[in-house]
């Protein structure tokens, strides 16, 4: 695993749970609001974490954090990723995945095997808005793939929409809530522009257009929740 950031506490990356979040090196994606955009572009510039550094730290803090959130970067790129999730369940850890959906394969490898608890896949925008937010062309069919095997409910999961000013539209959320139709849940996640973002000058979604938003899930019969606009 290349593992080049280490959260070591953290309250809000997987719900309930008090949990350590690991950053993965690289991505396929080039979305222009990422937060992590050094990591995604230059990964080769940052010291890895170790598995001595990480294994030593869960082993110490037993009781204390009671889970590993994996995210990128896409986590998925990491062909040893299946073992390392199960070295963290094997000592007891909950782990949350998130993931961009380019690795349906993988995905269902790791659900299959009970090497994770949950999944939170970021799903950028409709289909034909898709190349706008990851900063690449067309739409990637393997994202596809994935929306479909977890609507399954093979395993507890959220579909997470950042929402962009410049990169979504009503006419993109409304496709959306046609192609995410019997989906568990869709989490409407503000923006907040940082210094890591690869793109300068991107705006949020004002609080009332995002329950604009909602609202159009909600009557495609979506549940949906709005995360960070209190
Ligand atoms: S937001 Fe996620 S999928 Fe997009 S470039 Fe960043 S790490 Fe990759």
């Amino acid at each position: 695993m290349e593992i080049i950031g280490f959260e070591k506490l953290s309250l809000v990356d997987f719900d309930t749970h008090t949990a350590c979040t690991l950053f993965t090196a690289g991505c396929n994606f080039r979305c222009p609001f990422c937060h992590n955009g050094d990591l995604v572009i230059k990964p080769t510039e940052f010291q890895r974490v170790t598995d001595d550094d990480i294994f030593g730290y869960l082993n110490k803090r037993k009781g204390l954090i009671d889970a590993v959130v994996i995210t990128g970067g896409e986590p998925t790129l990491q062909k040893d990723l299946p073992e390392f999730a199960k070295r963290i369940k094997d000592i007891g850890f909950a782990v949350k995945l998130d993931t961009n959906g380019t690795n349906p394969e993988m995905l269902k490898r790791l659900v299959k095997e009970k090497l994770i608890d949950y999944v939170a896949m970021d799903v950028k925008s409709s289909k034909e808005g898709y190349q706008k937010a990851i900063g690449l062309k067309g739409f990637p069919s393997k994202v596809a793939e994935s929306v479909e095997y977890l609507k399954t409910n093979a395993i507890d999961y959220e579909f997470r929409i950042t929402l962009v000013d410049e990169l979504i539209t009503l006419s993109d959320i409304q496709q959306m809530a046609d192609w995410l139709k019997n989906s568990k849940i869709i989490v409407l996640q503000r923006f907040v522009e940082r210094d890591g973002c690869i793109k300068k000058g991107l705006n949020e979604v004002a609080k009332e257009k995002a329950e604009e938003y909602a609202k159009v899930f909600e009557k495609a019969n979506i549940k949906v929740k709005l995360r960070n606009y209190d």
